[in-house]
């Protein structure tokens, strides 16, 4: 173990599964632990490697080389403690990235104050995401930062048949139109000439209020 691509996923519910997997499929090498043994059987068909142990228990994570890992998912969710005590024994094995899920504000903080270098709340993000996609033209939302945010959007009407650089889209609305893709077609960076026509799909970048704004828009 050691190289960069090597990731180890504790817990293989619905959501450490997904990451498992999906990182699986990038390439990466990863070493999927769960304590439940019906768990473990039913992802050794679509993982590599799968182990069944009680990730609280530091003895085991030791022998399962955990800190030879560049990196760790603790996507345990509902039991918190052992979700704490697992982030506890990574950050011990001095794993220099640990990802861990919080189901509310205090688990996160606890998480952060443990140790962990980045706190993931899926259920939460995905919420507002989801929100936020609900309203005015946005059809998708992404919280890069807490002050920037992409927006995937239609062209507003006053846009259409306009070059970007006519339609001053950056001066009126203070957002960045990035890429452009018209029906049918694929996405394509956005240029000062580029013309944007009825139906077009825009990523937007911006603050989340500018953004918003500009997806209120007709
Ligand atoms: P999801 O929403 O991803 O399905 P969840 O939050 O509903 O997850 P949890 O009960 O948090 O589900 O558990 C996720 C997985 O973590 C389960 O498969 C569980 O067996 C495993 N798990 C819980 N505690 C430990 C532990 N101490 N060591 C290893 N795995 C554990």
């Amino acid at each position: 173990m050691g190289r960069n691509d090597q990731t180890l996923v504790i817990g293989l519910g619905r959501f450490g599964r997904a990451i498992a997997e999906t990182l699986g499929q990038l390439g990466h090498e990863v070493l999927g632990v769960d304590a439940a043994a019906r768990t473990v059987q039913a992802c050794s068909t679509s993982m590599t490697h799968v182990v069944q142990a009680d990730a609280t228990d530091a003895d085991a994570l030791r022998q399962l080389g955990a800190g030879d890992f560049p990196s760790a998912v603790v996507a345990i969710g509902s039991d918190i403690q052992a979700s704490i005590l697992v982030t506890y024994a990574l950050v011990d094995l001095e794993i220099p990235r640990i990802w861990a899920k919080a189901i509310t504000a205090e688990h996160g903080a606890i998480l952060q104050r443990v140790g962990a270098h980045r706190v993931i709340f899926p259920e939460r993000d995905m919420g507002v995401r989801m929100a936020h996609s609900m309203v005015g033209r946005t059809i998708d939302y992404i919280e890069i930062d807490e002050n920037f945010v992409l927006i995937e959007t239609t062209a507003p009407r006053e846009a259409v048949g306009q070059t970007l650089e006519a339609a001053g889209l950056r001066k009126k609305y203070d957002v960045t139109v990035v890429c452009v893709k018209n029906p049918g077609g694929t996405f394509t960076y956005a240029t000062p000439e580029t013309v944007l026509q009825r139906g077009d799909l825009l990523v937007v970048a911006g603050s989340p209020e500018r953004a918003e704004t500009f997806a209120a828009l007709d």
